[in-house]
């Protein structure tokens, strides 16, 4: 699965001037999870991170390869939950070691999306998470009550980390917090755009898309990702993609 990796790439670019906090993985410092959604009232809210106007960006990237990811961690760019004083930027991005899925391309698809669903099953007490998949953004809203508590992003990450590592397919799980003013977060927005990108034209590919490139909607997006091209022709018997 190596379709995500220049997004990596452009990834570790986004982030390569920053000087990130970093803590493995403990299950132990998972914060509190009600197992369901709470709503934090904006009366007993501290801040938001992403809030309106504020730059804000949320993907997931894939890579069987150990050379992009290999550890379950959690790293912070920029202030900690109880050092911030006000509604601030926010990303967090998480990258994924899944094990070898090249048998059947179809399969690793719907492997993908379930362990990318992984993160609609992640509910820590006092952080009220709204996604908005379609703006590649997330938005937090933070209660006074749980940063009381010690609510921190390593709690926050190893909770996440908890929920992707449920399924055997994962193998290791990073979870990148960034807060700091300065980061390109429109850049890391637009690769979550990307991101959904590939994810969707995996799903066009196995729906069974005429394979005529030079009409194909989805041309611009296979010129840029290497493997797509290769992924589609060699799906199904000669070159003709599976239909389902
Ligand atoms: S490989 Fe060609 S036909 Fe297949 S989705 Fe990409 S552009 Fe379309």
């Amino acid at each position: 699965m190596e379709l995500y990796n220049s997004l990596i790439r452009d990834t570790r670019a986004f982030l390569e001037n920053g000087s990130p906090k970093t803590w493995d993985y403990s299950e132990r410092d998972c914060w509190k999870d009600i197992g369901s959604s709470e709503l934090v009232l904006q009366k007993d809210a501290a801040y938001e991170l992403g809030a309106s106007g504020k730059g804000s960006a949320n993907y997931v990237l894939f890579s069987s390869s150990p050379d992009f990811v290999n550890r379950d961690q959690v790293l912070l760019y920029g202030r900690d939950l109880r050092e911030i004083r006000g509604d601030t930027d926010f990303a967090r991005i998480v990258l994924l070691r899944v094990g070898v899925l090249d048998d059947d391309n179809e399969k690793v698809y719907r492997i993908l999306k379930d362990i990318e669903f992984a993160k609609y099953h992640v509910y820590p007490e006092g952080y009220m998470v709204r996604m908005s998949p379609e703006n590649y953004r997330e938005q937090v809203r933070v209660s006074r009550q749980a940063l009381r508590a010690g609510i921190s992003f390593r709690s926050i990450g190893c909770s996440y980390i908890r929920a992707y590592k449920k399924d055997v397919n994962v193998l290791n799980a990073t979870v990148i917090f960034v807060t700091a003013p300065g980061f390109d977060y429109a850049g890391m927005k637009a690769t979550a755009k990307k991101a959904a990108d590939i994810t969707n034209t995996l799903t066009t590919i196995f729906e069974g898309l005429p394979t005529d490139c030079s009409v194909c909607s989805l041309k611009n997006i296979c010129d840029e990702v290497e493997g797509m091209k290769e992924l589609h022709f060699g799906v199904g018997a000669s070159g003709t993609p599976k239909t389902r």
